[in-house]
């Protein structure tokens, strides 16, 4: 593919990099011969993660990032800075859903009408609707200095307004239509830097957020939408919603 052909090695960065869908995008991009930096809100387990993938050949780096603090995300940001002066691709993956506290009443406050919690549908907005923006205003300078750089936001066909068509679920489906919009946005201020930003829909896939009877395995889902999507991006393509086999999601 042509990431693997280039002379210098181009740098994919991973927030929530150490398990499920973020673990799967560290291992394909790496596979593919780019240098991974993977970032979890807890650096050991950041550590822990990398140590798989230095074993099966892959050059990665371990750093601690929580997406919801802009301290936490600046110190990345200075660090990959004075590392490698640059970034190549921001895979912007951390997020959560009702059920990661693995509490019902917490579970409820995000989903049923009669328990919704505003400081609960706050949380979930600012990890999976915010933060990711938060991130990118910290990495497009450094991204402005990459090759063919580009922004991936991870939503989800649950974040599409035009597709929800049943009650509950207020807290998930909302931070992701946040995300979309968010997306849009950055999109336009980022394209002038040379810098494409998309959101892009994984499907349903068996991570602990996705569950086990999900139809993807985390590989699959990042394998197409590394080809179907990631390889395949123009700057024309910034703002747009893809789906995992390619074609355009709606909004
Ligand atoms: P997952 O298995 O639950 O993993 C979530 C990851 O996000 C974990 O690494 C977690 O870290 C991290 N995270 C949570 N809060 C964070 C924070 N404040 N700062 C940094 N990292 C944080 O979920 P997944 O299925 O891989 O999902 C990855 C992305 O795909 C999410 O944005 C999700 O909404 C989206 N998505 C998933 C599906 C699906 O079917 N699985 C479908 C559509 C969209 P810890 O280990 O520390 O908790």
């Amino acid at each position: 593919m042509e990431e693997v052909q280039t002379e210098n090695k181009k740098l994919a960065l991973v927030t929530g990099g150490n398990r499920g869908l973020g673990f799967a995008w560290c291992r394909q991009l790496g596979k593919m011969g780019f240098t991974i930096l993977l970032t979890s809100r807890n650096l050991e387990k950041a550590q822990k993660s990398a140590e798989v993938l230095q074993e099966e050949g892959i050059e990665v780096h371990a750093y601690s990032l929580d997406v919801t603090n802009e301290e936490s995300i600046k110190e990345t940001a200075l660090a990959v800075s004075e590392k490698f002066g640059k970034l190549d691709l921001l895979i912007n993956n951390a997020g959560i859903n009702s059920k990661s506290s693995n509490n019902e009443l917490t579970f409820l406050k995000n989903f049923r009408l009669s328990h919704l919690d505003s400081q609960e549908i706050l949380k979930m907005i600012h990890i999976n609707g915010i933060a990711p923006t938060i991130v990118a205003k910290h990495f497009v300078g450094l991204l402005e200095k990459g090759e063919n750089p580009r922004i991936v936001n991870m939503s989800s066909w649950l974040g599409s307004v035009s597709g929800k068509n049943t009650g509950g679920n207020y807290s998930y489906a909302t931070s992701k239509a946040s995300l979309n919009m968010m997306t849009r946005a950055l999109a336009y201020d980022a394209q002038p830097m040379g810098i494409t930003t998309v959101a892009v829909n994984p499907g349903w896939v068996q991570t602990r957020m996705g569950g086990f009877s999900a139809n993807l395995s985390p590989e699959e889902s990042v394998q197409r939408l590394i080809d179907n999507v990631v390889s395949k991006l123009t700057i024309e393509d910034a703002g747009k919603f893809f789906d995992w086999d390619g074609t355009e999601h709606n909004w």
